[in-house]
C-alpha cells in the first residue's frame, strides 16, 4: 500500500463503526471467540509461518505468541463488559446529585507494530480495542507482514464484519499515514524510540492521543542470597529468548560479589549447551536473528564494549548471518553503548557488584524503564528493591514474561514510552471516559446568581469545615 490508500481504510472503518458499537459485548464477544475457534484449529501453521518469516523456533511461536493471544481472547472476552460497564461515582458532597462514568469507543484505533513479536502484540491490542466497541486498521512492520495476513484472511472466514479489522500494508510511510489522518483516534505503537518520538511529534499536528511501547535495557538484581542455578536459568532464557529480540529481554545482569563466580560459571555452562539454528525438528533453543541490519548495532556494540574493557567469556565478537551465537560479557560498565542502549540480539552483560544498593543504583542510570527482575530468596527485601526500581514492571525471582499475563498492565518508563496495554488500563487507553452527572432540578444551586456577602460567608464557613476533616 502506499500512503493514500489509508484513506480508503479509515472510510471502509468509519462504514462499519456503527453497527459494530451498537453490538453488546456479549455480541462482540461471540465473534471474537469464532475468530479463536478457527484460529485455534491452525496452531501448527500459524507456528510454522512465524518460525519461518520471523526465524523463531515454534516452541517460541506457540508459548509467546500463540498461547498468550488465546488466552488475552478469553480474557478481554470475560473482563471487557466489567470493566467498562457504565459506572456510578459516589459523590463526596452534593449528594442529591448523581455522577456517572461511560466508557465510549474511539472509533478508529491505528495499531502500529514491531517485526520482534508479529502476532501477540498487534493482534492482543486488536482484539482489546474491537473488543472495547473500535474499529481497528494494523500496520504489521513490513518485515514480517504474513502472520497479520493470515490473521486478516482468519477474521474473514470467522464472519467479522468488513472494515472492523483491517490491515495497512506497507512501510513507514503508511505507518505516517495512519498517525496522520484526521479519521484515526488514537495510535498504539510498538517500536523503536526513534520512531517514537517522530509519532509523538506528528500526533500533536491533529493532537491525536498515542500509547507508546518503546524499547529497553533490562536490568537483573541477583542478590547474594538468591537461588543460583535458578538464577542462572533464568538470565540464559531471560536474556537469549527470540535471540534476544525482545524489548522486555534481560540485558544487564548485576551480580552480588559473594555468588558472582558460581553464578557466572553456571551462566557460562549452560550458554554454551543452547542449540542455535533453524527450527526443523524442534531441536533448537535459539533462531535466527531477523532483521538484517540489526548485525551493524552488533558489531559496533561489541566493539565499543571490547575496546572499553568488557571480557568475553563465551559467544561471538564477529558475525555471519542471520545467526549469532549467545554471548556472555563480564565486566560491561555504564561507559558502554551496549549498557546504554538496547542491543536487541543475543548479548548477557554481566557486571558484579559491592551490595545490592549499587545494583538498584545501576540498574536506575539508565535512559530505559521497561522491566527489571530481582532474583532473591528473601521475599521480603524482594519486594522492597522491586520499589525502589524505575521500571513499568518488576519480577521477582523469574524475567521476561509478562507480556503474556493479559490480566496485567504492560508499559514502561523515561525512554520506554507512555501508557499502557492490557489490563483494565489497557481497556481504558481505548474509551472516551465520559462522566454524566445529574440533577432533579429540585433546588437552584447555592453558587449561581445573584452573588451576595452572605452566601460568601457561608461558603467561607463550608471551607473552614472542610480544613477541619
Ligand atoms: P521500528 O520503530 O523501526 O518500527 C516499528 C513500526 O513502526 C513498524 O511497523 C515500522 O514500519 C513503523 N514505522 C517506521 N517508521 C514510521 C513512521 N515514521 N511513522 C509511523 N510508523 C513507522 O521498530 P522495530 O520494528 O525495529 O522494532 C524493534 C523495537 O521495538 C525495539 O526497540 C523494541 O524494544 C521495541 N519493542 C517494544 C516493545 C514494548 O512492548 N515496549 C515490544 C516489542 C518491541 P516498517 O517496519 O514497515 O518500516
Amino acid at each position: 500500500m502506499t500512503a493514500p490508500d489509508i484513506n480508503f481504510l479509515t472510510a471502509q472503518a468509519k462504514k462499519a463503526w456503527p453497527q459494530w458499537r451498537a453490538l453488546s459485548f456479549k455480541e462482540r464477544g461471540k465473534q471474537l471467540k469464532r475468530f479463536q475457534r478457527l484460529f485455534s484449529s491452525q496452531i501448527d501453521d500459524v507456528c510454522k509461518l512465524m518460525s519461518s518469516e520471523n526465524g523463531k523456533p515454534r516452541f517460541e511461536a506457540l508459548t509467546a505468541e500463540v498461547l498468550s493471544v488465546i488466552q488475552l481472547i478469553n480474557w478481554a472476552v470475560k473482563k471487557a463488559p466489567k470493566i467498562l460497564k457504565k459506572r456510578k461515582i459516589k459523590l463526596a458532597l452534593l449528594k442529591y446529585k448523581k455522577s456517572y462514568l461511560y466508557f465510549e469507543p474511539l472509533g478508529t484505533v491505528g495499531i502500529i507494530s514491531p517485526w520482534n513479536y508479529p502476532l501477540s502484540i498487534p493482534l492482543g491490542e486488536a482484539i482489546m480495542a474491537m473488543m472495547a466497541g473500535n474499529c481497528v486498521i494494523v500496520k504489521p512492520s513490513e518485515v514480517t507482514p504474513l502472520i497479520m495476513k493470515k490473521v486478516a484472511k482468519l477474521f474473514e472466514e470467522a464472519g467479522l464484519p468488513s472494515g472492523v479489522f483491517q490491515l495497512a500494508l506497507g512501510g513507514g510511510d503508511v505507518g505516517q499515514a495512519l498517525v496522520n489522518s484526521p479519521y484515526v483516534d488514537k495510535i498504539i505503537f510498538t517500536g523503536s524510540v526513534a520512531t517514537g518520538k517522530k509519532i509523538l511529534k506528528q500526533a500533536a499536528d491533529t493532537l491525536k492521543p498515542v500509547v507508546l511501547e518503546l524499547g529497553g535495557c533490562d536490568p537483573m538484581l541477583v542478590c547474594s542470597d538468591a537461588d543460583v542455578e535458578r538464577a542462572a536459568n533464568g538470565a540464559v532464557w531471560g536474556c537469549f529468548m527470540n535471540a534476544g529480540q525482545t524489548c522486555a529481554s534481560v540485558e544487564r545482569v548485576y551480580v552480588h560479589h559473594h555468588i558472582a563466580d558460581s553464578f557466572i560459571e553456571k551462566v557460562v555452562e549452560k550458554t554454551k549447551k543452547l542449540r542455535v539454528g533453524k527450527d526443523v525438528a524442534f531441536d533448537v533453543d535459539v533462531g535466527a536473528i531477523t532483521y538484517p541490519p540489526q548485525f551493524k548495532i552488533y558489531e559496533s556494540q561489541m566493539q565499543d564494549a571490547i575496546f572499553k574493557g568488557a571480557k568475553i567469556l563465551e559467544g561471538q565478537t564477529s558475525f555471519h548471518p542471520p545467526f549469532v551465537k549467545p554471548t556472555v560479557l563480564l565486566g560491561t560498565n555504564d561507559s558502554m553503548k551496549i549498557i546504554q542502549d538496547e542491543t536487541f540480539g543475543p548479548f548477557l552483560c554481566i557486571q558484579v557488584v559491592y551490595d545490592e544498593e549499587e545494583a538498584v543504583r545501576l540498574a536506575n542510570e539508565n535512559q530505559y524503564g521497561l522491566c527489571a527482575s530481582v532474583w532473591s530468596r528473601n521475599l521480603k527485601k524482594a519486594r522492597h528493591l522491586a520499589q525502589d526500581l524505575e521500571a513499568g514492571t518488576v519480577v521477582i525471582n523469574d524475567c521476561s514474561f509478562t507480556h503474556a499475563l493479559s490480566e496485567t498492565p504492560w508499559g514502561g518508563r523515561k525512554m520506554s514510552g507512555m501508557g499502557r496495554v492490557h489490563s483494565e488500563f489497557g481497556f481504558y487507553e481505548l474509551v472516551h471516559i465520559k462522566h454524566v452527572n445529574e440533577d432533579r432540578g429540585w433546588f437552584k444551586p447555592l453558587w449561581w446568581y445573584p452573588y451576595s456577602e452572605r452566601k460568601y460567608k457561608l461558603f467561607k464557613f463550608l471551607a473552614k469545615l472542610l480544613t477541619l476533616k
